[in-house]
């Protein structure tokens, strides 16, 4: 066997290991993303679940008004957007 059909038989190796690799996910974000994605909601969630209990704003994470998961700067910024949508 000659070094070039060596090389090409190399090559060709490399790329089928490569493509059989790649066939479940297109790339490494995506593969993170899935290997991942439970725990990342998870997370995400227990965030704001946590806040809440703790009665803090979910949005800067000051202390939120009782019953709402707001505190009073953002409570109040919603009740703006709120009063701009009816007004519209
Ligand atoms: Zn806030």
């Amino acid at each position: 066997m000659g070094f070039k059909e060596l090389l090409q038989k190399l090559k060709t190796a490399g790329t089928t290991a490569e493509k059989k690799k790649n066939d479940k996910y297109p790339n490494r974000f995506l593969k993170f993303y899935h290997t991942n994605k439970e725990r990342l909601l998870k997370e995400r969630k227990s965030t704001y679940m946590d806040k809440k209990k703790q009665g803090v704003c979910v949005r800067c994470g000051n202390k939120a008004l009782e019953g709402i998961v707001f505190c009073e700067y953002h409570q109040q910024k919603q009740i703006g957007y709120n009063q701009k949508a009816r007004t519209k």
